[in-house]
Parts: C-alpha cells; sequence; structure tokens
C-alpha cells in the first residue's frame, strides 16, 4: 500500500494566502507594512535563487522587500554596520542574512548582531535559548514548516514518539525543540548513534534532516509512520540532474502512512513560514495581537 502524500506546495500556498490576507488587513486597519530585508553577501548561485524566491514571494504576499547584495569580499565591519541600520530602520520588521557567508566572515558573530525581535530566521542565540526554555520566540522557518504539516495532519502530537535523524543548529535541534514542546518522545539521532535503522524503526513520526542523498530506506521505517523529508540534494542519475531527498522515497512510499515527497514537500513551506514570521515580527513590533 502506497502511503498518503502531503502536497507542500499546496499547504504553502494556503499559508501565504492566509499571510497576504492578514497584510492586507494591517494595511487598511493600521497603515502598517511588513518589511523583509534579505541581506545576500557574494554570488552562490543556489543562494542568489533562494534570494529572488524570497523577494517575489514577500512582494507578492503584500509586503515590502529589501534586497541588500554585497561583493563576497565585503568586510566583517561594514556587514555589521548594515545589520546596525536594518536594526534601527522601523520600516524593517524581519532580516534575514543568507547563510552560507563566505568564509571570512564569522556566521554567529553576524547572526548574533541581528536584533532577535527582528531574527525571522530565528537563528540568533537569543532565539535559541527561548525556543528551549518553552518562551515566545522567532522560530527557524524549515523546522516550523514541518510542524505545521504535522499538526495539520495530526491535530495533537501529544505521546507520539518523534526521531529526528540530524542536529543541525538550523533544522535538527529546533525540529527536536519544537517537538517536545508539542509533548513528543523525542530522540535525536546524528553520524554517531549507534544502529540507527533501529532507533529510527520506533519513530511514529521520522524526520530526516541529514544531508545524504536516499540515505534512509523504506525498512528503516515503521508501517504508518509518517516521514518528513527534509533533505534536499542535487544529484545526477541515468544523465539527468535531479533533486532527491534524505529518505529513499520508492521503499518509503511503500511503508510509511503519510510521506513528504521531494520536491514539493518541506521545501515550499520554509519561505512561506518566512513571510509568516516577518507577519509575526510586524505585529509585536507594533504590539498588535499576533495572526494565528
Ligand atoms: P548539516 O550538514 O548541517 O547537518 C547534517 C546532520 O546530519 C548532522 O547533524 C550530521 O551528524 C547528520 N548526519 C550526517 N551523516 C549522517 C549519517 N550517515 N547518519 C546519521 N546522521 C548523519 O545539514 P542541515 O541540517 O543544514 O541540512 C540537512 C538537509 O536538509 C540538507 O539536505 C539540506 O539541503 C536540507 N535543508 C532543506 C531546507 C528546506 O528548505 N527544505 C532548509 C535547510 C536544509 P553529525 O552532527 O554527527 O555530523
Amino acid at each position: 500500500m502506497s502511503a498518503q502524500l502531503i502536497d507542500g506546495k499546496a499547504f504553502a500556498a494556503t499559508v501565504r494566502e492566509k499571510v497576504a490576507t492578514q497584510v492586507e488587513k494591517l494595511k487598511e486597519v493600521h497603515g502598517i507594512t511588513p518589511g523583509l530585508a534579505v541581506v545576500l553577501v557574494g554570488e552562490d548561485p543556489a543562494s542568489e535563487v533562494y534570494v529572488r524566491n524570497k523577494g517575489k514571494q514577500t512582494l507578492e504576499c503584500g509586503m515590502n522587500s529589501y534586497e541588500h547584495k554585497l561583493s563576497s569580499d565585503t568586510s566583517e565591519a561594514d556587514l555589521l554596520t548594515l545589520i546596525e541600520t536594518l536594526n534601527a530602520d522601523p520600516a524593517v520588521h524581519g532580516i534575514l542574512v543568507q547563510l552560507p557567508l563566505p568564509d571570512h566572515l564569522d556566521s554567529d558573530l553576524v547572526i548574533n548582531a541581528i536584533d532577535p525581535a527582528k531574527d525571522v530566521d530565528g537563528f540568533h542565540i537569543s532565539n535559541v535559548g527561548l525556543l528551549a526554555t518553552g518562551q515566545k520566540a522567532m522560530v527557524p522557518c524549515t523546522p516550523l514548516g514541518c510542524l505545521m504539516m504535522l499538526r495539520d495532519h495530526y491535530g495533537s502530537l501529544s505521546g507520539l514518539n518523534a526521531v529526528v535523524v540530524g542536529r543541525s543548529n538550523i533544522v535538527g535541534k529546533p525540529m527536536a525543540q519544537l517537538l517536545l514542546r508539542d509533548s513528543c518522545t523525542v530522540t535525536i539521532a546524528h553520524s554517531r548513534t549507534k544502529d540507527i535503522a533501529e532507533v529510527c524503526r520506533g519513530a511514529d513520526i521520522l524526520v530526516a534532516a541529514v544531508g545524504r542523498p536516499e540515505m534512509i530506506p523504506g525498512n528503516w521505517v515503521k508501517p504508518g509512520a509518517t516521514v518528513i523529508d527534509v533533505g534536499i540534494n542535487r544529484i545526477e542519475r541515468d544523465g539527468k540532474r535531479k533533486l532527491v531527498g534524505d529518505v529513499d522515497f520508492a521503499s518509503a512510499v511503500e511503508v510509511a502512512g503519510v510521506i513528504t515527497p521531494v520536491p514539493g514537500g518541506v521545501g515550499p513551506m520554509t519561505i512561506a513560514c518566512l513571510l509568516a514570521n516577518t507577519l509575526t515580527a510586524c505585529c509585536r513590533a507594533h504590539d498588535l495581537p499576533e495572526p494565528s
């Protein structure tokens, strides 16, 4: 039997529509337009595509988009000065510095220079701490998108066994924190985990955020489990370039109850959540009720 697919593209479109409606209301009732500033340093082609898409979707939602493209040899001091300017700009409610940064720039230093209230990526150390302690935080977009899809499917996640494969600061760790906050029993697996296949087989919810093409086969999946594949891997097969996840979709789809495809699963949710976070940041900045 084949698993049910979660259509991330359609889900993301619904989130964006909801954001757009709320933005429209903010403009009409309060005369406020949320603004998102995206900073790109260097010419990494994948980052350029991401930044272009973010700018386009920001405008489509009725928000203001401010793009700052800096050359790859930009100094740390110049980048920090730009961040200070954006922190002080009342028209900017969200600031995103596209990662990875060139090697000569210290990402931690740069991210932690962003005003936490404008840190729509949720990577600032204050937001990480707020999330870990169950307080009101800016939540990283990709895990937030995964959580939204899971809540939509299950309603309550309470008591479910969740296994997150991957412990990065941008996906694995915040994903685990969010699942814990929703009362899952959470295991984080990583490259040193012993008998990882068996660990995965215990999961009602299996989140793969590894960065290794099709690493998780169907026989690591508990029958009927929900599989969320965060991986985005570009591979070449039969002479063609292809995008695959961290899960071997062909075998996993036969075992899982529900699964996100790649592409078209988690991917589209990330920008939708970025827009939702920008709207939230704007409402908080103006002491308005937060969007639901
Ligand atoms: P990182 O490289 O930062 O982290 C990968 C994690 O996977 C590490 O914790 C690592 O463990 C673990 N890992 C690596 N190899 C193995 C293995 N053989 N067995 C078990 N665990 C392993 O990646 P990210 O978290 O940044 O990204 C993960 C994936 O998600 C990538 O494919 C990325 O492209 C994708 N991604 C997708 C997004 C989207 O919008 N859909 C957004 C962000 C990322 P250890 O710590 O022990 O080294």
